[in-house]
């Protein structure tokens, strides 16, 4: 049986197709959940928790759940390194489904009911998985460190000079003998 805060009892809730609860809880999030999977650049910070707001409404086969799940990121900017972060702000609406009857083939596109509990969690750190920033940017002009002497460009302006394209050497060489 699962448990958590994001763990819901759904018996009651399913003993007449069309009833509807609320679920509005500031849950603590798992880092293991989060990192393995994640190809971004951000994550979420530890020990920071996501604001769910849902509401899950019974029908005939399963729990439909919809709402919306927001968390703080962090992270730091793809140009000049300074340390950038938002809040990712996701709708959502996924199907939890009794397993599957002996023969059935599985709902792949639903999260499962296991006993008398659906388990938010999955769908919640899979949610922000998804939405987290892969490579941020401290604004969208951001003018980066400079590649030669690492200065930050959005600060401070530097002499240095950038490298010449070695593809126009060859011509330099052409017009110095004409
Ligand atoms: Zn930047
Ligand atoms: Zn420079």
């Amino acid at each position: 049986m699962p448990v958590g805060p994001l763990v819901v009892q759904v018996a009651q809730l399913r003993r007449r197709s069309g009833s509807t609860s609320r679920l509005h809880t500031s849950a603590p999030l798992d880092q293991v959940l989060l990192t393995p999977a994640s190809a971004a650049d951000s994550r979420v910070p530890e020990g920071a928790p996501a604001d769910c707001d849902f509401v899950l409404e019974s029908y005939d086969g399963g729990v439909m759940v919809t709402g919306r799940v927001r968390a703080p990121w962090s992270g730091v900017c793809r140009r000049c390194t300074a340390p950038v972060g938002g809040e990712v702000d996701i709708a959502l609406k996924e199907r939890y489904c009794d397993p599957p009857a002996r023969g059935e083939p599985e709902d792949e596109e639903a999260y499962p009911i296991e006993g008398d509990a659906v388990d938010l969690a999955p769908l919640v750190h899979e949610a922000i998985l998804a939405e987290l920033p892969l490579a941020p940017l401290c604004r969208e002009d951001c003018l980066g460190l400079c590649p030669q002497c690492g200065a930050d460009r959005n600060h401070e302006t530097c002499s240095c000079v950038a490298p010449r394209d070695p593809r126009w050497a060859s011509l330099d060489v052409l017009r110095s003998s004409s």
